[in-house]
């Protein structure tokens, strides 16, 4: 349940962003395409390198956007309830180990314990 829940949620999360990131980087693209055109009829070779430029940072886009392809793992613990079984799942931190005591129930005065650590892997945009 929850690692579907989590997996959903990332994925809208990063198909937005790759889209705009897709978007952006398309449109560097025609405008120094444009500017590199214009300063090549025109003769001039400042709008040249201007249009190079831009192609440059075009590109660095596009490397940004290939990164993320690796499996991303997240960490998770089971924290449960000594006295009314409460499960709650939360990100892992640092020095977290299982049994560790890690606050106090919501639902009662018990005090919740670690029981599991597990990673999960979360899907990637289409690879
Ligand atoms: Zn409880």
């Amino acid at each position: 349940m929850i690692e579907e829940e989590d997996e959903d949620f990332l994925n809208k999360k990063k198909s937005k962003k790759s889209i705009i990131k897709s978007i952006l980087t398309f449109i560097l693209v025609i405008i120094g395409v444009i500017i590199l055109a214009l300063g090549n009829v025109l003769g001039v070779t400042y709008l040249f390198w201007i249009g190079v430029s831009i192609m440059c940072i075009a590109s660095f886009f596009l490397n940004v956007k290939k990164r993320p392809k690796e499996p991303l793992i997240q960490t998770l613990c089971v924290l449960r309830c000594d006295l009314c079984d409460y499960t709650k799942v939360q990100d892992y931190k640092e020095g977290d180990f299982v049994f560790k005591v890690a606050g106090k129930c919501s639902k009662c005065d018990g005090s919740m314990k670690i029981n599991d650590i597990y990673s999960v892997k979360l899907k990637t945009e289409k690879s």
